[in-house]
This record gives structure tokens, sequence and C-alpha cells, in this order.
């Protein structure tokens, strides 16, 4: 069964499609057709990529992958699941896609979901959960930067009941230190402003559950904010420890001006605190304006005014312009996101999956 995003309601994949779903190690070795690989007797477990521009680590990290899996691990078996890794294309300017299908043929873990242009990170990886029917699924990023090593704990956990085990960074790679201030600063006043709980230093290398993946892919807003949905969902919730390592090639897609987007995306998506902040600094302002003016009044009125007191008008003047500005901009960000979600265009559109149409 799959989640057809056009339609909006679950229907059933045809066996074929099902089969290419989830291929086992097993049938590689063997050389078996894809037919008889599909087996409901293994949990199944995806792990959901999106990449944008990442030929170069791709192929790393599916040899990390395999050799992961592939050699016995003591924390877990991992060779007793079936693993599924989906990529999800999200419109790469460079030759990712065929990096993609050259080791979807001699990897049948391998599926790709080509989307039809960039959507961003956010969307494609809703894309990619709406096309997964997994036990589980873990997400990473395509650039090494969340280490392997840490997904046998995650399962070890998941198969002790938790529902949502998620990866804190205990050192965040290189970044610059303003980036790191910037982005430590955003989750305190997001925090500050939301009663939902915002992990810091989390970002989306974690295990879901099924149920997990199921209501993330239920929320279908366009401007998506998924740290935040994750919290928002709730379930059972487990926190691991890794190190983040440097990204392996290529430089992050995430610039000043897309972290800003992200941020503004965060706080819009999750609190109207803003709004509140500033209806209750219009009130304070008022309040004072009102007694400022009676006094002016009474004085004018008792003494009488001689031309005077440019400085202060053109102070108070700016102040409040500036102020009534603040509060239209943050009004303004409210209503744009009221129009593009009314809109209700899909949130990504996906272009292939394994090379057929969809
Ligand atoms: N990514 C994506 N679409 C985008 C930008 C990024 O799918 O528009 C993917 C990218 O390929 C990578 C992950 O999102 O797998 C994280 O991106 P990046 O490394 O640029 O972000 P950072 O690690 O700096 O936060
Ligand atoms: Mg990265």
């Amino acid at each position: 069964m799959a989640w057809r995003p056009d339609s909006h309601k679950w229907i059933f994949l045809n066996n074929e499609n099902a089969d290419n779903k989830m291929n086992t190690p097993h049938a590689k070795e063997k050389g078996e057709p894809r037919k008889q690989d599909f087996s409901l007797s293994h949990k199944r477990i995806t792990i959901l990529i999106p990449a944008y521009n990442e030929a170069e680590n791709i192929p790393l990290l599916i040899d990390q992958l395999d050799n992961l899996i592939d050699n016995n691990n003591d924390r877990v078996d991992l060779k007793k699941y079936s693993w599924e890794y989906l990529f999800v294309n999200d419109g790469s300017k460079d030759n990712t896609l065929d990096v993609l299908n050259a080791c979807r043929k001699n990897n049948l873990r391998v599926n790709i979901l080509d989307l039809s242009r960039n959507f961003g990170k956010e969307n494609a990886m809703l894309a990619g959960m709406d096309f997964i029917c997994s036990d589980a699924t873990i997400i990473m990023d395509a650039d090494l930067q969340d280490p392997v090593e840490v997904i046998p704990e995650m399962v070890y956990q998941w198969e002790h009941g938790y529902d949502d085990v998620y990866g804190r960074r205990k050192s965040r790679g290189k970044e610059s230190w303003l980036r790191k201030r910037l982005s430590l600063m955003f989750y305190s006043l997001l925090q500050n402003s939301t009663q939902i709980e915002i992990l810091q230093n989390v970002g989306d290398f974690r295990l879901l559950d099924q149920r997990v993946v199921k209501s993330i892919r239920s929320m279908r807003e366009t401007q998506r904010y998924t740290k935040g949905l994750f919290s928002w969902v709730g379930y059972n919730k487990k926190e691991i420890a890794f190190d983040r390592e440097d990204r392996a090639e290529g430089k992050s897609s995430f610039n000043f001006k897309r972290l800003f987007n992200l941020a503004v995306e965060g706080i819009t998506s999750f609190t109207t605190s803003p709004l509140r902040i500033s209806s209750i600094i219009g009130f304070i302002l008022s309040f004072f304006s009102l007694i400022y003016i009676i006094k002016v009044l009474i004085k004018t009125l008792i003494w009488g005014e001689p031309v005077s007191g440019f400085p202060t008008l053109i102070c108070v003047i700016l102040l409040l312009g500036g102020f009534q500005l603040i509060a239209l901009g943050i009004i303004g960000e409210y209503i744009a996101r009221i129009f593009n979600e009314t809109k209700q265009r899909p949130p990504y559109i996906a272009s292939s999956y394994n090379g057929e149409k969809v």
C-alpha cells in the first residue's frame, strides 16, 4: 500500500511495484529475480535520503551503508531486516540522477524517487515518506555528515519500543562560529515562544516508526518545518548523542538566506506569539502616548506653547513608524503563509519512481 499524494489517499500498489519497493540483500547474492525478494516475514527498514547535488557523496554513502549492514554487528543483527535506500533526487543540477541509476543497477536496495524540480529538503523528505511502506524509516543526509555507525543503536532502541529515535549532535562538524551562534539563538527564541518542545542541536537524522511517518505524512502544509513537526506529533522519543562529521564533498546548500527563511518558517508555523508581542508593544506605546498627549494639551491650554519641540516630534514619529512597520511585516508573514496554504498546491511534484513516470 502506498500514499498517493495526488489523490490524497492510500492505494494498493500492484505486485510488481511492491516487489520493487523492497529488495533483500539475500536475493542479490543469489541473483534471484526480484519477484521472490519481497518477504513479509522480514521487518523492513527504509533509509530515506534527500539528495541535492550529491553525485560525489552517494556512492560513498551506499558503500558505508552496505558495509554496516552486511558485516555483523554486536548491538543488533542488521542482516535480519530488509533494507531499502530511498534516494529522493530533489532536482539536482549535477549528475546525481545518473549516479543513482548506475548504483541501482548493481544494488537492489537502491530506489530512486525523482522530483520534477528542486523543492527543498523539507518537501523532499515528505515526498520520500509518501513512497515508503516500511516498518521503520531512517532519515539521513547524503553528504556523510550523519555517521552510519549510529544506525544499529537506533534500530536497537526502536526494537525496545521507541517510535522516534533521534540523534543529538555533540559537536556540529565544521561550521562557522556565526552560524553556530545564530542557530543556537534561533532555537532559544523559538523555544521561548512556543509550548511545543523544540530540541536543540537535533537535526533530521533519526529513526521513525511507521506510525510517526504516517502522522507526519498526514500533515500536508506546503511550507514545512519538519523539525517542529517531529516534536508536534509526539510519541515515545529517545535520544542518541553523536559527533557530526564534516561534509564529505561539495558544499552545504543552506546559505544564510536559506537558513533565515527556515528560521522564519519555524517561527511562523509554530507560534503566533510575534503577533501577540507586537500588539502588546502597540498597547504600551499607545498608553504612554495618550498620557503624553494629555500632558501637552493641558500645558498648552494653561501656559500656551511657543513653536518648539521639533526634535521630540521627529523622534516620536520615527519610532512609532518603525514599530508600525515591524508589526505590519509580522502580520504580512502570517498572511503570506495563509495565502500559500489556501492555494492548496501539492508540496512537491514527483516525476518518476525508479525510472517509471509517476
Ligand atoms: N538537500 C535537498 N534539497 C535542497 C537542499 C539540500 O534535498 O534543496 C539535501 C542535501 O542533499 C543533503 C541534506 O539535504 O542530503 C542536507 O543538506 P546540506 O548538507 O546542504 O545542509 P546542512 O548539512 O548544511 O544543514
Ligand atoms: Mg550537510
